[in-house]
Protein backbone atom coordinates (compact mmCIF):
# COMPACT_ATOMS: atom_id res chain seq x y z
CA UNK A 1 0.00 0.00 0.00
CA UNK A 2 3.12 2.69 1.28
CA UNK A 3 4.53 2.14 -2.89
CA UNK A 4 1.67 4.62 -4.01
CA UNK A 5 2.27 7.08 -1.14
CA UNK A 6 6.37 7.25 -1.82
CA UNK A 7 6.72 11.40 -2.94
CA UNK A 8 3.61 12.69 -1.07
CA UNK A 9 4.88 14.34 2.12
CA UNK A 10 4.52 13.38 5.80
CA UNK A 11 2.05 15.40 6.47
CA UNK A 12 -0.03 13.99 3.74
CA UNK A 13 1.48 10.42 4.61
CA UNK A 14 -0.21 10.71 8.08
CA UNK A 15 -3.69 11.09 6.36
CA UNK A 16 -3.65 8.75 3.31
CA UNK A 17 -1.30 5.91 4.55
CA UNK A 18 -3.29 2.39 6.18
CA UNK A 19 -6.20 2.41 4.68
CA UNK A 20 -8.22 -0.11 2.88
CA UNK A 21 -7.90 -0.31 -0.92
CA UNK A 22 -10.79 1.41 -2.75
CA UNK A 23 -13.64 -0.87 -3.43
CA UNK A 24 -17.12 -0.25 -3.92
CA UNK A 25 -18.77 0.84 -0.70
CA UNK A 26 -15.60 -0.02 1.30
CA UNK A 27 -14.72 1.60 4.04
CA UNK A 28 -12.19 4.37 4.49
CA UNK A 29 -10.63 3.22 7.65
CA UNK A 30 -9.71 -0.40 8.37
CA UNK A 31 -12.36 -2.60 10.69
CA UNK A 32 -11.53 -3.34 13.84
CA UNK A 33 -10.31 -6.82 13.53
CA UNK A 34 -11.93 -9.19 16.47
CA UNK A 35 -10.52 -12.98 15.65
CA UNK A 36 -7.99 -15.09 17.32
CA UNK A 37 -7.96 -17.08 14.43
CA UNK A 38 -8.22 -17.25 10.52
CA UNK A 39 -9.19 -19.36 7.55
CA UNK A 40 -5.98 -21.52 6.04
CA UNK A 41 -4.25 -20.06 3.01
CA UNK A 42 -3.67 -16.43 3.81
CA UNK A 43 -0.97 -14.50 5.20
CA UNK A 44 -1.79 -14.28 8.65
CA UNK A 45 -3.44 -17.78 10.01
CA UNK A 46 -3.50 -17.31 13.69
CA UNK A 47 -3.93 -14.02 16.07
CA UNK A 48 -0.54 -14.10 17.54
CA UNK A 49 1.18 -14.00 14.06
CA UNK A 50 -1.26 -11.24 12.58
CA UNK A 51 -4.06 -8.86 12.17
CA UNK A 52 -5.44 -6.64 9.54
CA UNK A 53 -5.96 -3.90 12.40
CA UNK A 54 -2.25 -4.21 13.16
CA UNK A 55 -1.29 -4.35 9.32
CA UNK A 56 -3.21 -1.00 8.47
CA UNK A 57 -1.05 0.92 11.30
CA UNK A 58 1.92 -1.14 10.45
CA UNK A 59 1.76 0.36 7.04
CA UNK A 60 1.21 3.62 8.00
CA UNK A 61 4.73 3.88 10.06
CA UNK A 62 6.20 1.95 7.45
CA UNK A 63 5.42 4.78 5.23
CA UNK A 64 6.67 7.43 7.68
CA UNK A 65 9.59 5.64 9.48
CA UNK A 66 10.84 4.10 5.79
CA UNK A 67 10.78 0.86 6.86
CA UNK A 68 8.86 -2.49 7.12
CA UNK A 69 7.32 -2.36 10.55
CA UNK A 70 6.04 -4.47 13.70
CA UNK A 71 3.74 -3.40 16.14
CA UNK A 72 4.01 -4.05 20.11
CA UNK A 73 2.43 -4.08 22.99
CA UNK A 74 4.27 -1.26 24.37
CA UNK A 75 7.48 0.99 23.24
CA UNK A 76 8.86 -1.25 26.07
CA UNK A 77 7.73 -4.51 24.46
CA UNK A 78 9.34 -3.29 20.87
CA UNK A 79 13.08 -2.47 22.61
CA UNK A 80 12.97 -5.46 24.59
CA UNK A 81 11.82 -7.39 21.11
CA UNK A 82 15.29 -5.14 19.88
CA UNK A 83 17.51 -6.80 22.52
CA UNK A 84 16.11 -10.06 22.48
CA UNK A 85 17.94 -10.05 18.67
CA UNK A 86 21.61 -10.06 20.35
CA UNK A 87 23.24 -13.17 21.10
CA UNK A 88 24.06 -13.71 25.21
CA UNK A 89 27.54 -11.87 25.82
CA UNK A 90 26.85 -9.01 23.59
CA UNK A 91 28.37 -5.78 24.15
CA UNK A 92 26.55 -2.67 23.47
CA UNK A 93 26.67 1.04 23.64
CA UNK A 94 23.83 3.06 25.01
CA UNK A 95 22.79 6.39 26.14
CA UNK A 96 23.95 7.70 29.14
CA UNK A 97 20.65 9.30 30.03
CA UNK A 98 18.53 7.80 28.38
CA UNK A 99 14.76 6.91 29.26
CA UNK A 100 14.79 5.36 32.89
CA UNK A 101 12.53 1.88 31.22
CA UNK A 102 15.86 0.88 28.87
CA UNK A 103 18.71 2.22 31.89
CA UNK A 104 16.38 -0.38 34.41
CA UNK A 105 16.35 -3.20 31.27
CA UNK A 106 20.02 -2.92 30.18
CA UNK A 107 21.08 -3.20 34.05
CA UNK A 108 18.57 -6.15 34.54
CA UNK A 109 20.75 -7.97 31.39
CA UNK A 110 23.90 -6.72 32.67
CA UNK A 111 23.25 -8.28 36.16
CA UNK A 112 22.05 -11.50 34.32
CA UNK A 113 25.15 -12.21 32.29
CA UNK A 114 23.35 -11.41 29.09
CA UNK A 115 24.58 -7.97 27.63
CA UNK A 116 27.48 -6.02 28.50
CA UNK A 117 27.00 -2.56 28.13
CA UNK A 118 29.14 1.37 27.41
CA UNK A 119 27.46 3.65 28.62
CA UNK A 120 27.99 7.45 26.75
CA UNK A 121 26.97 10.99 26.56
CA UNK A 122 25.37 10.77 23.40
CA UNK A 123 26.11 13.93 22.67
CA UNK A 124 29.66 13.79 22.96
CA UNK A 125 30.43 12.17 19.27
CA UNK A 126 34.21 11.75 19.91
CA UNK A 127 33.35 9.79 23.50
CA UNK A 128 30.65 7.50 21.32
CA UNK A 129 32.86 6.83 18.62
CA UNK A 130 35.90 5.78 20.80
CA UNK A 131 33.16 3.20 22.57
CA UNK A 132 32.46 1.53 19.37
CA UNK A 133 34.80 -0.85 18.11
CA UNK A 134 34.51 -4.12 19.45
CA UNK A 135 30.62 -3.74 20.31
CA UNK A 136 27.95 -5.36 18.55
CA UNK A 137 24.98 -2.76 19.09
CA UNK A 138 24.60 1.22 19.19
CA UNK A 139 21.40 1.55 20.89
CA UNK A 140 21.02 6.08 20.32
CA UNK A 141 17.62 7.49 22.12
CA UNK A 142 17.84 11.29 20.92
CA UNK A 143 16.73 13.47 21.51
CA UNK A 144 17.29 11.68 25.01
CA UNK A 145 14.62 11.39 27.33
CA UNK A 146 14.32 14.00 29.77
CA UNK A 147 17.93 16.08 29.32
CA UNK A 148 17.35 16.72 25.57
CA UNK A 149 20.70 15.49 24.60
CA UNK A 150 21.27 15.47 21.24
CA UNK A 151 23.31 13.13 18.95
CA UNK A 152 24.96 13.94 15.68
CA UNK A 153 23.11 10.89 13.95
CA UNK A 154 24.53 11.55 10.41
CA UNK A 155 28.06 11.48 12.00
CA UNK A 156 27.44 8.32 14.45
CA UNK A 157 25.66 6.26 12.33
CA UNK A 158 27.95 6.05 9.16
CA UNK A 159 30.82 5.57 11.84
CA UNK A 160 28.94 2.46 13.34
CA UNK A 161 28.10 1.11 10.11
CA UNK A 162 31.46 1.22 8.75
CA UNK A 163 32.48 -0.95 12.05
CA UNK A 164 29.76 -3.32 11.20
CA UNK A 165 28.04 -2.51 14.25
CA UNK A 166 23.96 -2.81 14.14
CA UNK A 167 22.41 1.25 15.34
CA UNK A 168 19.03 0.74 16.68
CA UNK A 169 17.33 4.81 17.61
CA UNK A 170 14.56 5.58 19.80
CA UNK A 171 12.97 7.63 17.78
CA UNK A 172 10.42 8.67 19.90
CA UNK A 173 10.70 12.69 21.25
CA UNK A 174 11.30 13.37 17.46
CA UNK A 175 8.87 11.30 15.81
CA UNK A 176 9.61 10.39 11.72
CA UNK A 177 8.28 13.91 10.94
CA UNK A 178 11.80 15.08 12.73
CA UNK A 179 14.32 12.60 11.33
CA UNK A 180 14.14 9.59 9.32
CA UNK A 181 17.15 7.48 11.04
CA UNK A 182 16.77 4.24 8.76
CA UNK A 183 17.49 6.86 5.77
CA UNK A 184 20.97 7.77 7.64
CA UNK A 185 21.86 4.03 7.39
CA UNK A 186 20.70 2.92 11.19
CA UNK A 187 19.20 -0.84 10.49
CA UNK A 188 16.23 -0.11 13.43
CA UNK A 189 14.38 2.32 14.92
CA UNK A 190 11.59 2.18 17.49
CA UNK A 191 9.10 4.38 18.58
CA UNK A 192 7.04 4.49 21.45
CA UNK A 193 3.32 4.86 19.65
CA UNK A 194 2.10 5.28 23.20
CA UNK A 195 3.25 9.60 22.72
CA UNK A 196 2.66 11.21 19.73
CA UNK A 197 2.25 8.68 16.79
CA UNK A 198 -1.01 8.41 18.74
CA UNK A 199 -0.80 11.31 20.49
CA UNK A 200 -4.45 11.38 23.30
CA UNK A 201 -2.61 9.81 26.18
CA UNK A 202 -5.34 7.00 25.79
CA UNK A 203 -3.09 3.84 25.02
CA UNK A 204 0.42 1.99 25.24
CA UNK A 205 1.97 0.76 22.47
CA UNK A 206 5.41 0.58 20.56
CA UNK A 207 6.91 -0.44 17.16
CA UNK A 208 9.90 -0.85 15.09
CA UNK A 209 11.09 -0.37 11.85
CA UNK A 210 14.11 -1.49 9.62
CA UNK A 211 14.88 -1.92 5.88
CA UNK A 212 16.30 -5.11 6.79
CA UNK A 213 14.61 -8.10 5.68
CA UNK A 214 16.44 -10.47 7.77
CA UNK A 215 15.78 -8.35 11.14
CA UNK A 216 12.34 -7.70 10.17
CA UNK A 217 11.61 -12.10 9.85
CA UNK A 218 13.57 -12.45 13.23
CA UNK A 219 11.71 -9.84 15.04
CA UNK A 220 8.69 -11.27 13.58
CA UNK A 221 9.28 -14.27 14.89
CA UNK A 222 10.72 -12.44 18.39
CA UNK A 223 6.79 -11.02 18.58
CA UNK A 224 5.08 -14.55 17.43
CA UNK A 225 6.36 -16.70 19.56
CA UNK A 226 7.60 -14.19 22.41
CA UNK A 227 3.53 -13.44 22.69
CA UNK A 228 3.94 -9.90 23.27
CA UNK A 229 1.41 -8.70 20.57
CA UNK A 230 -1.12 -5.14 21.01
CA UNK A 231 -4.39 -5.48 20.84
CA UNK A 232 -6.74 -5.02 17.73
CA UNK A 233 -8.75 -1.83 19.50
CA UNK A 234 -5.40 -0.22 20.61
CA UNK A 235 -4.27 -0.37 16.98
CA UNK A 236 -7.50 1.22 15.63
CA UNK A 237 -6.85 4.06 18.13
CA UNK A 238 -3.60 4.59 17.56
CA UNK A 239 -4.04 5.16 13.67
CA UNK A 240 -7.08 7.30 14.08
CA UNK A 241 -4.66 9.21 16.39
CA UNK A 242 -1.95 8.98 13.55
CA UNK A 243 -4.30 11.05 11.41
CA UNK A 244 -3.73 14.33 13.53
CA UNK A 245 0.22 14.00 14.12
CA UNK A 246 1.34 16.59 11.58
CA UNK A 247 -1.42 19.08 13.25
CA UNK A 248 -0.63 18.21 16.69
CA UNK A 249 3.26 18.06 16.64
CA UNK A 250 3.31 21.29 15.06
CA UNK A 251 1.14 23.25 17.38
CA UNK A 252 2.90 21.30 20.28
CA UNK A 253 6.15 22.10 18.65
CA UNK A 254 5.56 25.81 18.37
CA UNK A 255 4.46 26.01 22.07
CA UNK A 256 7.31 24.19 23.40
CA UNK A 257 9.32 26.86 21.57
CA UNK A 258 7.96 29.88 23.32
CA UNK A 259 7.55 28.71 26.48
CA UNK A 260 11.68 27.54 26.49
CA UNK A 261 11.97 31.53 25.24
CA UNK A 262 9.77 32.88 27.95
CA UNK A 263 11.08 30.50 30.87
CA UNK A 264 14.76 31.46 29.71
CA UNK A 265 14.21 34.63 32.34
CA UNK A 266 11.65 33.17 34.61
CA UNK A 267 13.16 34.57 38.17
CA UNK A 268 12.28 30.66 39.40
CA UNK A 269 14.37 28.96 36.50
CA UNK A 270 18.15 28.02 36.36
CA UNK A 271 18.36 26.46 33.28
CA UNK A 272 16.05 25.64 30.20
CA UNK A 273 16.60 22.44 28.51
CA UNK A 274 15.50 22.67 24.69
CA UNK A 275 17.75 22.48 21.76
CA UNK A 276 15.66 24.91 19.62
CA UNK A 277 17.03 27.10 21.68
CA UNK A 278 19.78 29.00 20.02
CA UNK A 279 22.34 29.09 23.36
CA UNK A 280 21.13 25.39 24.02
CA UNK A 281 24.58 23.34 23.73
CA UNK A 282 22.63 21.08 21.67
CA UNK A 283 21.39 23.22 19.00
CA UNK A 284 24.30 23.32 16.66
CA UNK A 285 24.16 19.97 16.56
CA UNK A 286 20.10 19.57 16.00
CA UNK A 287 19.92 22.53 13.44
CA UNK A 288 21.88 20.00 11.16
CA UNK A 289 19.75 17.34 10.31
CA UNK A 290 16.83 17.76 12.59
CA UNK A 291 13.13 19.20 10.96
CA UNK A 292 12.33 20.65 14.19
CA UNK A 293 13.22 20.66 17.95
CA UNK A 294 10.49 18.86 19.35
CA UNK A 295 7.92 19.61 22.10
CA UNK A 296 9.23 18.41 24.88
CA UNK A 297 11.68 20.88 27.31
CA UNK A 298 13.10 20.72 30.58
CA UNK A 299 13.92 23.22 33.53
CA UNK A 300 16.27 23.33 36.56
CA UNK A 301 14.13 24.52 38.83
CA UNK A 302 15.69 27.30 41.72
CA UNK A 303 15.44 25.86 45.05
CA UNK A 304 16.00 21.92 44.31
CA UNK A 305 13.85 18.82 44.61
CA UNK A 306 11.39 20.91 46.95
CA UNK A 307 10.65 23.43 45.20
CA UNK A 308 10.46 21.68 41.55
CA UNK A 309 7.86 19.39 43.35
CA UNK A 310 6.09 22.52 44.65
CA UNK A 311 6.17 24.04 41.10
CA UNK A 312 4.62 20.53 39.83
CA UNK A 313 1.60 20.33 42.50
CA UNK A 314 0.61 23.73 41.88
CA UNK A 315 -0.10 23.81 38.03
CA UNK A 316 -4.23 23.76 37.62
CA UNK A 317 -3.99 23.37 33.68
CA UNK A 318 -0.87 21.25 32.95
CA UNK A 319 -1.05 18.29 34.69
CA UNK A 320 0.94 16.90 36.92
CA UNK A 321 1.42 13.45 35.22
CA UNK A 322 4.27 11.17 33.69
CA UNK A 323 4.69 10.36 30.23
CA UNK A 324 4.17 12.84 26.81
CA UNK A 325 2.88 13.04 23.29
CA UNK A 326 -0.83 13.77 23.78
CA UNK A 327 -2.75 16.41 23.06
CA UNK A 328 -2.54 18.19 27.06
CA UNK A 329 0.56 19.57 28.63
CA UNK A 330 2.22 17.25 31.55
CA UNK A 331 5.17 18.12 33.71
CA UNK A 332 7.09 16.14 36.37
CA UNK A 333 9.86 16.23 38.81
CA UNK A 334 11.83 13.16 37.17
CA UNK A 335 13.42 12.23 40.08
CA UNK A 336 9.89 11.40 42.06
CA UNK A 337 10.47 8.22 40.01
CA UNK A 338 13.46 6.53 42.00
CA UNK A 339 14.88 5.02 38.96
CA UNK A 340 15.79 7.87 37.40
CA UNK A 341 19.28 7.95 36.30
CA UNK A 342 21.83 10.21 38.59
CA UNK A 343 22.72 11.91 36.35
CA UNK A 344 19.85 13.69 35.92
CA UNK A 345 19.56 17.04 38.32
CA UNK A 346 16.72 16.22 41.34
CA UNK A 347 15.65 19.56 40.48
CA UNK A 348 14.79 18.62 36.42
CA UNK A 349 11.43 19.16 35.45
CA UNK A 350 9.86 17.85 31.97
CA UNK A 351 7.49 19.59 30.44
CA UNK A 352 5.50 17.25 27.51
CA UNK A 353 3.95 20.51 25.92
CA UNK A 354 0.37 20.17 24.47
CA UNK A 355 -1.56 21.86 22.17
CA UNK A 356 -3.64 24.44 24.36
CA UNK A 357 -3.35 27.97 23.63
CA UNK A 358 0.44 29.37 24.64
CA UNK A 359 -0.93 32.44 26.64
CA UNK A 360 -2.84 29.61 29.08
CA UNK A 361 -0.06 27.35 29.87
CA UNK A 362 2.50 30.23 30.16
CA UNK A 363 -0.12 32.00 32.66
CA UNK A 364 -0.53 28.58 34.43
CA UNK A 365 2.72 27.33 34.47
CA UNK A 366 4.33 30.96 35.62
CA UNK A 367 1.97 31.16 38.67
CA UNK A 368 3.43 27.46 39.36
CA UNK A 369 6.63 28.26 39.53
CA UNK A 370 6.14 31.42 41.51
CA UNK A 371 4.25 29.41 43.82
CA UNK A 372 7.24 27.16 43.91
CA UNK A 373 9.59 30.00 45.36
CA UNK A 374 7.01 31.37 48.42
C1 LIG B 1 7.82 6.34 26.88
C2 LIG B 1 9.11 6.04 26.24
C3 LIG B 1 9.51 4.71 26.04
C4 LIG B 1 8.69 3.53 26.51
O1 LIG B 1 7.46 3.42 25.87
P1 LIG B 1 6.15 2.77 26.54
O2 LIG B 1 5.17 2.85 25.44
O3 LIG B 1 5.83 3.57 27.75
O4 LIG B 1 6.51 1.36 26.91
C5 LIG B 1 10.73 4.50 25.40
N1 LIG B 1 11.51 5.53 24.99
C6 LIG B 1 11.15 6.81 25.18
C7 LIG B 1 12.05 7.89 24.71
C8 LIG B 1 9.95 7.11 25.82
O5 LIG B 1 9.61 8.39 26.01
Amino acid sequence: MSESLDGLHPDTKVVAAGRPPRTPDGNLNPSISLSSTNHPGGPIGYGRFGNETWSALESAIEALEHGKTLLFPSGMAAINAIFDLLPIGSVLTASRNGYTGVMNILAARERNGQLEVRYVDVSNTTEVLAALPGTSLLWIESPTNPALEVADLPTIIPAAKSLGIGVAVDNTFATPLLQQPLDMGADLVMQSVTKYLSGHSDILMGSVSTKDEGLFSRLTDIRKFGGAIPGPFEAWLALRGLRTLALRFERAQANAMELAIRLQSHPAVDRVRYPGLPTDPHHATAIKFMAGFGAVLAIDVKGGAAAADKACESSKLVTYATSLGGVESLWERRHRWGSESPTIPVNLVRIAVGIENIEDLWRDIDQALRISQE
